[in-house]
């Protein structure tokens, strides 16, 4: 740590913006916040309320409890459904357990949700472009089973078989490289030209800004740091743009994940965050960096964002005690 600290004279940290919390995020955050206030402890939550480590171990140590089957909550208690979305499946089974349900999905993911309803009712087999295993895709899934084919890749957008190759739509997860996601649209469209989509693309503002401010600074860098989770698909794509530029990418949940080291020889600094990442972690790691190694912030702004959601109906239609 030491040597690394000394061979660097002057370090510059390009500060994306906008980066961090999006306005589903703010929503999904918001909303715990008001559950706790207004119907106390134990509050459970279906799933990481985001997919951010900080912010789930706040609410567990003020005695949020996160579940992963609906089996965990006792009847009658209050469930909060996390920003990914749930399945109808999910729905039924807590509905049948008696919980009263707060919905924190995020307006866009179920939008998706609809299209994909939409698309499966007039009989099209519908190519879901995301990652196996996110939450977000297992929610959308349980939309239509029968009628979806996850894809993951080019290669499987090769592959894939279906029963009437002139009915076939596609919806995206909505945190996917806009590139990636480009590329396999490509070659569904070659393979199917029948293919219909989205009116508006899937892949949502937030993930789009962020991937756009990332392309606009890494030009720049010698190093890029993104403050996110490892399970978080925004946080994880911005960390892959920024290496596809030529450049060690790093991915930490705040500074303590740090290692030094990374910025030997190293001038121009990179910084953004996830979309579920907190802004004070973000400035944690510039403090970190400024101690080390003098390091002066310059903030490269891209656009604004004027998205807000306000909170799920539940919490608007229930008054306070
Ligand atoms: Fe909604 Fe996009 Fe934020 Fe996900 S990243 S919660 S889809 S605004």
């Amino acid at each position: 740590m030491e040597a690394s600290e000394k061979q660097v004279k002057t370090m510059r940290i390009l500060l994306a913006f906008p980066r961090g919390f999006c306005a589903g995020v703010n929503m999904a955050i918001e909303t715990v916040e008001t559950a706790l206030q207004r119907f106390g402890t134990p509050l459970y939550v279906f799933h990481e309320i985001v997919h951010n480590q900080h912010v789930v171990q706040t609410f567990s140590n003020r005695g949020v409890i996160f579940v992963n089957d609906i089996d965990e909550v006792p009847p009658g208690s209050v469930l909060v459904f996390s920003a990914h979305g749930v399945s109808p499946e999910v729905r039924e089974k807590a509905r049948q357990r008696q919980l009263r349900t707060i919905d924190a999905t995020c307006p866009l993911v179920t939008k998706v949700h609809r299209e994909v309803r939409r698309f499966a009712d007039q009989g099209y087999t519908i190519f879901l472009i995301g990652h196996a295993g996110h939450d977000e895709v297992i929610g959308t899934l349980g939309e239509a089973p029968h009628a979806i084919r996850l894809i993951q890749s080019v290669a499987e957008a090769e592959t894939v078989e279906v029963p009437d190759p002139d009915k076939v739509a596609y919806t995206t997860q909505t945190t996917l490289s806009i590139l990636d996601a480009a590329q396999i649209v490509a070659r569904l469209r070659e393979r199917f030209p029948k293919l219909v989509g989205p009116a508006k693309d899937d892949i949502c503002y937030a993930t789009q800004n962020r991937q756009e401010a990332v392309l606009a600074i890494a030009p720049q860098c010698d190093v890029f740091l993104v403050v996110g989770s490892q399970n978080s698909s925004n946080s994880r794509r911005l960390a892959e743009i920024a290496a596809s530029t030529g450049i060690p990418a790093y991915l930490v949940d705040g500074p303590q994940e740090i290692d030094l080291a990374w910025f030997a020889g190293k001038e121009t600094v990179g910084l953004t965050a996830g979309a579920s990442a907190p802004e004070h972690l973000v400035q944690e790691c510039i403090r970190l960096l400024q101690e080390k190694f003098g390091a002066t912030v310059e903030e490269v702004f891209l656009r604004e964002e004027h998205v807000h959601f306000p909170l799920p109906a539940e919490l608007r239609l229930v008054p306070s005690h």
